[in-house]
């Protein structure tokens, strides 16, 4: 029985999960949808899929991007049909991801078919239809009491080879109700044409929502009357849902996700894979259109024995010194293949450099007993002087990275501390582009390019990727932005309180000055 994360055997019988991965926000991926990128052997995944889904593969896991644009098809149906039903007879876990829902004009029917025939087992994995939430970020329900008590759902891309058009535009043209359309942008003038021949009124409230619950999302209104002109003049491009009723108008009050402070900012954020997550949240909870590009990757010390050692002792000391969220996080990872009790660590006094460091030992139900104000090494032994009173004779284990500044050590010992240094991490540059984030920033650009930390500065800058003019740089604070003076880059924006929100507020005041 295979378990997640444990490769295939040969008698290992396969399976193809059928995913909706949903509209494109990576907060609509379902858990089961998680599960199954984790589990996956063979990854195929569509156009409309986030790439930041990807983050979940396991290393070794087959990535193949089976993506379709309009109609310009990358693999035809058939060999997507066969590669799926190939892989899963080879033994393979297979995740077979589409955008929105699998059965919603995915083709997921058809695929799913194939795998029956074929006696291939599957499971289908819903996800949320681009045809509910892409109206929705928008500030359109699709229903609504006093707007409509019908759904309609069609497709305006049919199959070419069809001889007669399947679409009964009398019908959707009558139909009462909201009418969603999916696939129609391209032929917009035709679709809007058809239903007002057919009777419908030509001032119907029609909104094309393009890109729906991501950054790019960009939303176009008018009537049946109009629609089609307003796509040619603004060059209004797939993929787009489209919605035709009466419900398009509480988009005045109800469009919560478009008015977000920054809504359409693409901000590129620069840190391992790890810590991202904070800092992307809490800038798309602003409204901005993220994307991560890691620039550096934690690895273990070259010497893990001697770590572990320290970390064994760690209970001995009089002092821990905590430099870096990873620091916290290598300390306990180690701590706990030890020891399994909390207690372990005994009295050692934490210091915390900086409040995010603070908050990681908080995550392992730690409070530190002392946080220096200014999160700069040279203040630290000062500040930590004057809190224990003097640190003669007294045992400090330094928890710190690879290659840092000796500031905190050599001052330490200068007031007499017997100071041990546990390395605890390496930082790698980070070569991977799993989630496309370095070929998307070659490609287009970013309006920021955020920098945690210094040793993101200099990775990012050793990857060599052609900066745009207009580019924006972000800083954390003074030791971040020092290393970009020294690679002659000034940033435009600095936190005033080092850390993530001090950041995120930084950059928010910076958008709120300018005019919009
Ligand atoms: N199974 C998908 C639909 C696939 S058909 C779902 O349930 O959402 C492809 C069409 O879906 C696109 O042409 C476009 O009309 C629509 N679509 C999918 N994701 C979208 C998005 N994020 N924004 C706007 N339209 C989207």
């Amino acid at each position: 029985m295979a378990t997640p994360f444990s490769s295939p055997s040969s008698s290992t019988p396969g399976i193809c999960y059928l995913v909706g991965a949903g509209p494109g926000d990576l907060g609509l991926v379902t858990l089961r949808a998680k599960e199954c990128i984790e589990m996956a052997d063979v990854i195929a995944y569509d156009y409309l899929v986030n790439k930041e889904v990807l983050r979940w593969v396991r290393p070794d896991a087959e990535i193949i991007y089976v993506g379709k644009k309009a109609d310009q098809h990358t693999l035809p149906q058939d060999s997507i049909n066969q590669l799926l039903v190939d892989k899963v007879k080879s033994g393979k876990i297979v995740t077979r991801l589409k955008g929105g829902d699998p059965y919603v004009f995915g083709r997921g029917g058809e695929e799913a078919e194939e795998l029956y025939d074929a006696g291939c087992p599957f499971e289908i994995v819903h996800g949320i239809s681009s045809t509910i939430a892409g109206p929705g970020y928008a500030g359109i329900p699709v229903t609504h009491r006093d707007f409509c008590s019908q759904l309609t759902i069609f497709t305006g891309h049919e199959d070419p080879e069809k001889e007669e058009s399947s679409l009964d535009f009398q019908q959707l043209a009558s139909t009462p109700g909201t009418r969603i359309m999916l696939m129609g942008v391209g032929r917009i003038a035709i679709l809007a044409g058809k239903l007002v021949e057919h009777g419908a009124a030509p001032d119907t409230p029609v909104a094309l929502v393009r890109w729906a619950s991501t950054g790019r999302q960009e939303t176009l209104t008018g009537t049946l009357g109009t629609i089609a002109e307003l796509v040619a003049v603004r060059g209004f491009k797939a993929p787009a849902v489209c919605v035709i009723g009466g419900v398009v108008g509480l988009r005045d009050r109800l469009n919560w996700f478009e008015t977000r402070p920054l809504f359409g900012k693409r901000i590129v954020v620069t840190r391992t894979r790890l810590q991202a997550g904070d800092l992307s949240r809490q800038l798309k909870a602003i409204g901005a259109d993220v994307y991560e590009l890691p620039t550096i990757r934690i690895e273990p010390p070259e010497n893990l024995m001697e770590f572990g050692r320290l970390v064994q002792d760690a209970h001995k000391y009089e002092w821990i010194i905590f430099t870096s969220p990873n620091g916290v996080q290598a300390f306990f990872d180690m701590f706990y293949k030890l020891y399994k009790d909390a207690r372990e660590i005994g009295g050692a006094r934490l210091v915390a450099i900086g409040p995010g460091t603070e908050k990681k030992l908080r995550e392992f139900h730690l409070a530190a007993d002392f946080v220096p104000e200014k999160a700069v090494a040279e203040s630290l032994v000062a500040e930590l002087i004057e809190f224990a009173g003097s640190l003669e004779n007294q045992t400090v284990l330094w928890v710190r990275p690879d290659g840092a500044r000796d500031v905190v050590a050599a001052g330490l010992h200068k007031h007499g501390a017997i100071v041990d240094e546990a390395i605890a991490y390496r930082t790698m540059p980070e070569t991977d582009d799993i989630t496309g984030g370095q070929a998307r920033f070659r490609e287009e650009g970013a309006d920021v390019i955020t920098f945690a930390s210094s040793s993101a500065v200099e990775s990012f800058f050793s990857l060599g990727l052609p900066l745009p003019h207009d580019l924006k740089i972000a800083s954390i604070g003074p030791v971040t932005t020092g290393a970009l003076r020294k690679l002659g880059r000034k940033p435009d924006i600095e936190a005033r309180t080092h850390d993530i929100p001090g950041l995120v507020a930084a950059i928010r005041e910076y958008f709120e000055k300018q005019p919009r």
